[in-house]
């Protein structure tokens, strides 16, 4: 592995928070509902979540965002984790949090400003770059990208255009293997070779639109799906023979809500059912990957983690944003999502 050391202290899994600020629309009462104390050693670690009946609740993790953080700050935290990918790394990045709670906006941004851009358009702007730079080196890369979503424990394809075309979804089965040189292979998943993070951006485009395909038809499911981006970068060192196989996944998924108080019913329970167990499988399998003993990691308990099982293992690098809303009707869902974050971290 070549220039990377990021992570290495602690373990391979990391949880930052970031607080969005508050939408035009919302509660801008007298309490204050996060704060981030500053009087602790842990400067720029912690959040305070008060609820409406004075109870405070601290959590640390290894960063915290508030209110105030850009899109570039943010950046400027996981880019050399983006950058052990290149080194041959796995790596994944995700977004948790309630619908609404800033997970769209730190994942992929306004696509349309060039400063609100997420970390997604960044990442892929770093590896191309970083990856012509090795050039002088000796090093040349591949790069493969596929983008697909997870809706009802079902994957769908991103990519394909049989699926835009006719806005159902096809009949293909999408059957996850993986071989034993840990990669991963779906079948008739589209894969697209790419040199550019402009190739990807379009790519990114045709994804945004076949998801909103489906979306009219299955009721603003994207909020209730897992959308996860791919790129598998190979490199091979002319001078060196030295040879790499990193993978970048970054994940947006599904809203962590909670059901509705009262009772939902077919297919919106059904939905529910289905994202309740692959993050609850995603917390199981990401907590029993930090235990210090060997433990069955149940990486089998949903099509997510399944999915992602080589990326999570092993030397692989985990990052999870869990995403917060300031306003106080959320507060509920913050504290639920804070707790989420603090068992993985
Ligand atoms: P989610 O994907 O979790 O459902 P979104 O990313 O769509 O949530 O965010 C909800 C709203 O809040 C959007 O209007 C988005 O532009 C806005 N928003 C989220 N995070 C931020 C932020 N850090 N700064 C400014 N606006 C934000
Ligand atoms: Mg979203």
């Amino acid at each position: 592995k070549l220039h990377n050391t990021i992570l290495e202290l602690k373990g391979n899994i990391r949880v930052f928070c970031r607080v969005r600020p508050l939408l035009p629309d919302e509660n801008t009462g007298t309490d204050t509902v996060v704060s981030f104390p500053t009087s602790t050693e842990a400067l720029g670690r912690d959040i305070e979540l008060s609820q409406s009946a004075g109870q405070k609740y601290n959590f640390t993790f290894d960063k915290v965002f508030d209110q105030e953080a850009s899109q570039r700050d943010v950046f400027v935290e996981i880019s050399q984790l983006v950058q052990s990918a290149l080194d041959g790394y796995k790596v994944c990045i995700f977004a948790y949090g309630q619908t609404g709670s800033g997970k769209t906006y730190t994942m992929m941004g306004r696509p349309d400003a060039p400063d609100l851009k997420g970390l997604i358009p960044r990442s892929l702007e770093q590896i191309f770059q970083t990856s012509q730079s090795l050039k002088d080196q000796g090093w040349k890369y591949t790069m493969q990208a596929s983008i697909l979503e997870i809706y009802n424990e079902t994957i769908r394809d991103l990519l394909s255009y049989a699926r835009k075309e006719n806005g159902a979804s096809s009949s293909k089965q999408y059957t996850i293997k993986h071989d034993a040189n840990g990669n991963t292979h779906v079948s008739d998943l589209t894969i697209k070779d790419v040199c550019s993070a402009d190739e990807i951006s379009s790519l990114l485009q045709q994804a945004a639109q076949s998801r909103s395909v489906g979306r009219t038809q299955m009721n603003e499911q994207s909020s209730r799906s897992h959308f996860v981006f791919t790129l598998r970068i190979s490199g091979k060192n002319e001078n060196t023979e030295q040879q790499v196989q990193g993978v970048l996944n970054l994940i947006d998924l599904a809203g962590s809500e909670r059901l509705s108080r009262s009772g939902a019913m077919g297919d919106r329970l059904k939905e529910t059912q289905a994202i309740n167990k692959s993050l609850s499988s995603l917390s199981d399998v990401i907590f029993a990957l930090g235990g210090k003993k060997e433990e069955h990691i149940p990486f089998r308990n949903s099509k997510l983690t399944y999915l992602l099982q080589p990326c999570l293992g092993g030397d692989s690098k985990t990052l999870m944003f869990v995403n917060i809303s300031p306003d106080q009707s959320s507060t509920s869902e913050s504290l639920c999502s804070l707790r989420f974050a603090a068992r993985v971290n």
